[in-house]
């Protein structure tokens, strides 16, 4: 049995990962099969990290993040948990491939998933000229004219960056002023390929094969009208991964993982969360990675009291720290 397991390979996993191997605790990350990285891989220029003050790729980040916690004894598996076995002192982590891991503490931090707008066209034309990653699919719509849904940081990100190939980029929102960041708005607003419509929503999207247009639906008065368009991006937030959870930790009306206070400590003792799944306001990358370290640093207290030494010496370390 291991002394502990991370889920999920964003910055909180890492982060929880660098600690939990400088703890001498061999952690082993499970990264997912296919998305390793979490949300920065799917992001351009990163900014707003502190340390990098010319910026930095998110992925470019991300692979920083995996080389910090492989350099002291991290193990990362890239497979999906099917199945978890949470309460009990063994904790019990079942992948995709079969095999079966046991941990005495386990620190779930799987982060967030693309929210869709719920229409049926969606399923149909995802990858089809409908998209929810700029990064991924920009460099398809060469001289397009494309919209983007979304009236965030994430949406004013990719149409400002999806002007490097399309020849017209439109951002849609569904109010009259944007929840953005500042800086990010005014990037936005000086784009002279980018043009707002406002107080509207996606009432259907066009296209059998590919999109072609949208129908679009005034918030204010109800009327519809079509646009054409040869592709469209989805950038309306994000939901908590916490599929894997239910029934099993308790969760805050909000969806995410409820934590004790500002730990993250979860409802089954052992059992640490961290990043986007307790966070449902600020997700940001920087506060993903500190809620890692939190999740890291509890777990080291939950397995020094079950009588581990490398965890009770890392405790006695950090706690001395404190008090020099
Ligand atoms: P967000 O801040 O939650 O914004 C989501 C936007 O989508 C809102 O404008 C919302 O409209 C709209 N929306 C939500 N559901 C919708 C629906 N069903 N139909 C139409 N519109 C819908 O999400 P985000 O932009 O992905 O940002 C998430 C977090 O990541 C934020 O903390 C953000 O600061 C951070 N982020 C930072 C950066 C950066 O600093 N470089 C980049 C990307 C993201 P309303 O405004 O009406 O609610």
């Amino acid at each position: 049995m291991r002394d502990i397991i991370i889920i999920g390979s964003g910055p909180a996993g890492f982060t929880a990962a660098i600690y939990a191997a400088r703890a001498q605790l061999k952690p082993l990350l499970i990264a997912s099969s296919v998305e390793i990285g979490g949300e920065l891989m799917n992001t351009t220029e990163v900014e707003n990290y502190p340390g990098f003050p010319e910026g930095i790729m998110g992925p470019d980040l991300m692979t920083k993040f995996q080389e910090q916690a492989e350099r002291f004894g991290t193990e990362v598996v890239y497979d999906d948990v099917v199945e978890l076995e949470l309460d009990g002192p063994v904790k019990r982590v079942k992948l995709g491939n079969g095999d079966e891991h046991e941990a005495a503490a386990v620190i779930y931090a799987t982060g967030s998933a693309y929210r869709k707008l719920g229409l049926p066209e969606e399923e149909v034309l995802s990858g089809h000229g409908l998209s929810w990653c700029a990064t991924c699919d920009g460099f398809f719509f060469r001289e397009k004219t494309i919209a983007v849904i979304g009236g965030g940081d994430s949406a004013m990100e990719e149409a400002t960056f999806l002007t490097r190939f399309a020849s017209k980029v439109y951002v849609i929102h569904r109010r009259d002023s944007l929840k953005a960041s500042k800086i990010m708005q005014q990037r936005a607003f000086d784009n002279e390929k980018i043009e707002f419509i406002w107080n509207s929503e996606i009432a259907a999207i066009h296209g059998t094969e590919a999109v072609t247009g949208v129908t679009l639906r005034d918030t204010v008065t109800g009327d519809e009208r079509g646009l054409d368009l040869d592709g469209l991006f989805v950038a309306i937030g994000n939901d908590p991964r916490t599929h894997l959870v239910h029934g099993k930790l308790d969760l805050t009306p909000e969806g995410t993982i409820a934590v004790e206070g500002r730990t993250s400590k979860t409802s089954l003792p052992g059992v640490f969360a961290a990043g986007d799944v307790i966070d449902p306001h600020y997700r940001q990358a920087i506060t993903a990675a500190g809620s890692g370290a939190a999740a890291a640093l509890d777990a080291e207290h939950y397995l020094a009291a079950l009588g581990n030494e490398n965890a009770a010496e890392a405790v006695l370390e950090t706690e001395f720290a404190v008090i020099t």
